[in-house]
């Protein structure tokens, strides 16, 4: 490039960078200057598109029914850039999401947040209150927090996160520029069906409205077929229909699978495994914490019929879990119910929360009472005249 020429394209820059303040200024949007400032939050051609943002049948019990992000598949440990310049917010671990990061950007006047989850790394490249730069290695892929294989899920914040909107990731990019869609190797991702199909994991109660204070309609029976619609729900609560018939269900007792088909796992620290489905039949065998037991087809109340080495007999399905040391069955907290704390020691904390203070520390086996159910899986517990809050997670509502 000549001496003229270079000056010619300074000249007609600098007139561009003039032009794009003043729109900014005003508040237009100036998208081909937009396109240059994001970057994929993946090297091209090294992911696949695994589950799209929107409303989606709960891909097992207990899940959300609207997917706030996008995922993509990934290789352990693919470096994950930022998208934009912009400062950390978050860096560090939050139940669910595992390792996680937050960057809240300003682009063009546009104020947004990106979020990363499922990460490996999330604290050693960057973190909370730094400023980053586009592309800049932030983190690494992995499958931390709830999550089957290595993954990136994507939010991206309109306004800011947690109180602006999450929106959809691809679309988002796109139309700065950045086409996440063809820069993948595969697409797996699915589109959102008209329906879902959801079988009863228990007994349970289905209810006029979205709560436990709401009337009970009707009482299905475990393996029964409910169906309802991509993202129909409130909080915890699916709205449903059986027989044409609607109500709500607890998401924890409605799964995307037969319950008595695959694997489970023993829950407490032993688990009695009987001849006959009643808890007065005789003790065939005492099965071991986390014992990988197959399902068997037969379902009779609560009770389900297992095979454990070589051996066929019945457990209480409220002991078992879809995971390893997978959470407890949240037991009612009505009247006098009580649980054992299944741990060495357990703080018995102020508030519903680990961050609150402790009141005392409980021993294993020591029973507490159900004063009251919390919505994210603590307790509010009584013990030796204290009351505090414990996570179910630690106690086991088997005496020991
Ligand atoms: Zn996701």
């Amino acid at each position: 490039m000549g001496p003229t020429r270079r000056k010619a394209v300074t000249l007609l820059l600098a007139a561009m960078t003039a032009l794009g303040l003043a729109l900014t200024g005003v508040g237009i949007a100036v998208p081909a200057h937009a396109a240059t400032q994001l970057a994929a939050p993946l090297p091209d051609r090294t992911y696949v598109l695994s589950s799209y943002y929107g409303p989606r049948c709960m891909p097992v019990a207990g899940s959300s029914t609207f997917h706030l992000g996008q995922d993509f598949g990934a290789s352990r440990g693919t470096a994950i850039r930022a998208i934009a310049p912009g400062t950390v917010s978050r860096a560090g671990t939050v139940r669910g999401f595992g390792e996680w990061i937050v960057v809240d950007h300003v682009v063009n006047g546009e104020r947004f947040s990106s979020l990363y989850a499922h990460l490996v790394n999330a604290t050693k490249f960057v973190k909370k209150g730094q400023k980053v730069t586009r592309g800049q290695r932030i983190g690494d892929v992995g499958s931390s927090g709830t999550s089957t294989s290595p993954h990136l899920h994507m939010e991206i914040w309109k306004g800011g996160y947690p109180t602006g909107t999450a929106v959809d990731p691809l679309k988002f990019m796109k139309n700065r520029g950045v086409d996440l869609r063809s820069l993948s190797t595969r697409n797996y991702a699915r589109t959102t069906p008209s329906s879902c199909k959801y079988f009863t994991t228990a007994k349970v109660n289905m209810r006029s409205g979205p709560g436990e204070s709401y009337k009970v309609l009707r009482t299905p029976q475990p393996n029964v077929v409910i169906k309802g619609a991509p993202g129909a729900g409130s909080g915890d609560w699916r709205q449903v229909t059986r027989n044409g018939k609607s109500g709500w269900i607890h998401k924890n007792y409605l799964s995307p699978g037969y319950t008595s088909q695959g694997t489970r796992y023993v829950l407490p620290a032993s688990l009695n495994m009987r001849a006959k489905p009643s808890a007065s039949s005789k003790v065939k065998m005492s099965l071991p914490r986390n014992a990988k037991l197959t399902m068997l087809r037969e379902i009779k109340g609560t009770w389900q019929r297992v095979r454990y080495n070589g051996k066929n007999g019945w457990v209480s399905a409220r002991f078992i879990s879809d995971t390893v040391g997978g959470a407890q069955v949240v037991p009612k907290a009505s009247g006098n119910t009580y649980s054992w704390v299944d741990k060495k020691s357990l703080k018995l904390r102020k508030g519903p929360s680990t961050s609150s203070g402790a009141v005392m520390t409980l021993r294993r086996d020591n029973r507490v009472r159900h004063l009251a159910k919390m919505k994210n899986g603590w307790l509010k517990v009584k013990h030796g005249g204290k009351t505090g809050y414990v996570a179910t997670k630690h106690l086991t509502s088997r005496k020991p």
